[in-house]
């Protein structure tokens, strides 16, 4: 039995910084500590993390989280890990050493060798069995191409000398001193690699990536044995015991737990995610077929939307045009005027993405006047998280998934002005939890369910706390016409 002062440690490894945050048993944040690391740009479109930075900014914020649950008399009985997805680390398996920096899940290096495999064919193939599509993002191409340009690689790989992870696989291999060489299935199912039917990693997707299967890790439910740390890191001994990638922890710690819940998740960029059960979709509208968990050998599977942008866009009114001095401010700008006034922005500063997937499409704004001024800027900056918002959730209603609310998080979502629009755009009520660190709440969850705990997931569904709803308020007639003027920018944004 658990006794009350016991806690659970959550591991959040994101793209700019680790984060460590204690939750009690019941599910409430006792304290978070975070560290951000450099980020490496050695090449235009190339984006890469010292592995060394990954794993000592993990233990300098788990040590932290430790020695204050030591301090308060709690005891930690678990660990779980949440973490970036898609970013790929080879490592040599006697060592530990990684033979290359970690190429970031944004990095395009590998654009042409996609685009080269889409021509000759290949995309039906792919999404088929791994459910994604052939784009740089995930971790297949960005393995090969590690094996392809660090000397000896190839052979040693060949020789069962490496092993490939993503960013979850890599801390476990390390925590536990090379005793583990795992991943979950949400983690396996970004890689290009997975058959998210058959549940293995696929030997023609190996073939077709020239990545060799024996460079993989096994693959474990998301609540699990996932090894024990070893104690030369934190004196004492504990057991991982749940991982997901970030999305999908936030798809936990959101409790979409039935088939059709949604969330989104509004930080640098956005992510929504659709629970659809057992049932893996075949979208028709470039939406992402993937497992949203894993519990007890059965998937749960989720159809995934990424938009590119969302906070950047304020990020880059604040840092690149310096029309506001934080994102804050953008709301009562915003909030200024009683329309948009026919100014829309399209953020495509790096391509749009999901549904339309147009990586050279490039940012424009329309209807500008000489009345323009910098709230409008800002109103049409968050107007367009909004719709783009709306076109991911009608791309979903395009593949059978029928929205009845959406639950969003991240960074963005204290936004009360982008919320109510957002409620009035969808036509749907949006729903804002307690615990905006849903992602470390998820793997918090997973590791409860693995401890005993409780019995099923759907059991900790009363962790999830309302913080704020908001319930669509406008006439259909202006959000008609707000929403033709959007698609007509974005017509225009990509011919
Ligand atoms: P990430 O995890 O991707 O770094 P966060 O979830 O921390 O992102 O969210 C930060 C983003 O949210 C930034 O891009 C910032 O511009 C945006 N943001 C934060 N607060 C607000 C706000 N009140 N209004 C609009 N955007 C905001």
């Amino acid at each position: 039995m658990s006794s009350s002062s016991s806690a659970i440690l959550a591991i959040d490894q994101g793209t700019t910084s680790s984060r460590a945050i204690l939750f009690s048993q019941s599910g409430t944040l006792l304290k978070q500590v975070n560290q951000e690391f450099e980020q490496l740009f050695p090449q235009d479109g190339w984006v890469e993390h010292r592995p060394h930075d990954i794993l000592s900014s993990v233990l300098a914020v788990s040590r932290e989280m430790i020695d204050y649950a030591a301090a308060e008399g709690l005891t930690i009985e678990g660990i779980g890990i949440t973490n970036q997805r898609e970013t790929t680390i080879i490592w040599d398996r006697e060592t530990g050493e990684a033979i290359y920096n970690a190429i970031v899940w944004q990095d395009r290096r590998t654009a042409s060798l996609c685009e080269a495999l889409q021509e000759e064919g290949h995309l039906a193939f792919v999404t088929e069995r791994s459910g994604l599509l052939l784009d740089p993002y995930f971790s297949a191409t960005k393995a090969a191409w590690i094996l392809d340009h660090v000397d000896g690689a190839r052979a040693r790989a060949e020789a069962g000398e490496l092993c490939f992870g993503t960013v979850d696989s890599f801390l476990i291999w390390h925590l536990t001193k090379g005793q583990k060489h795992v991943t979950d299935a949400t983690n396996a199912s970004r890689t290009n690699l997975y058959n998210i039917a058959e549940h293995k990693w696929d030997e023609g997707l190996c073939e077709l990536f020239r990545v060799p299967q024996s460079l993989l890790p096994e693959v474990k439910d998301c609540a699990a044995d996932f090894g024990q740390t070893d104690p030369s890191f934190f004196g004492s001994s504990y057991p991982i015991c749940g991982v997901a990638g970030d999305q999908q922890a936030a798809t936990i710690g959101q409790a979409c737990f039935a088939e059709g819940a949604i969330k989104s998740t509004y930080g640098t960029g956005c992510f929504m995610l659709a629970n659809t059960g057992a049932n893996r979709l075949h979208s028709q509208n470039k939406l992402l077929s993937t497992i949203a968990y894993q519990i007890d050998g059965q998937a749960t599977y989720g159809l995934e939307g990424s938009i590119f942008i969302s906070g950047a866009i304020i990020q880059w009114l604040r840092d690149g045009l310096h029309l506001l001095a934080n994102a804050t401010e953008s709301e009562a700008m915003a909030t200024s005027l009683a329309g948009n006034e026919g100014v829309y922005m399209v953020p495509a500063l790096t391509g749009l993405g999901a549904p339309h997937w147009a990586p050279h499409a490039r940012g424009a704004i329309y209807g500008i006047t000489r009345d323009t001024g910098p709230a409008h800027f800002a109103r049409a900056a968050l107007e367009s998280v909004a719709y783009q918002t709306h076109d991911l959730i009608a791309a979903m209603a395009g593949d059978g998934i029928d929205c009845k609310g959406l639950k969003v998080d991240g960074g963005m979502v204290a936004n009360n002005w982008l919320m109510q629009f957002m409620a009035d755009i969808l036509d749907q009520p949006i729903a804002r939890p307690v615990i905006a660190e849903t992602t470390a709440l998820g793997v918090a969850m997973l590791t409860m369910l693995q401890l005993g705990h409780v019995s099923s997931l759907s059991d900790l569904e009363e962790i999830w706390q309302l913080d704020a709803d908001f319930a669509p308020a406008m006439p259909d007639e202006e959000r008609s016409h707000l929403i033709a003027g959007w698609q007509q920018a974005v017509t225009r944004t990509l011919r």
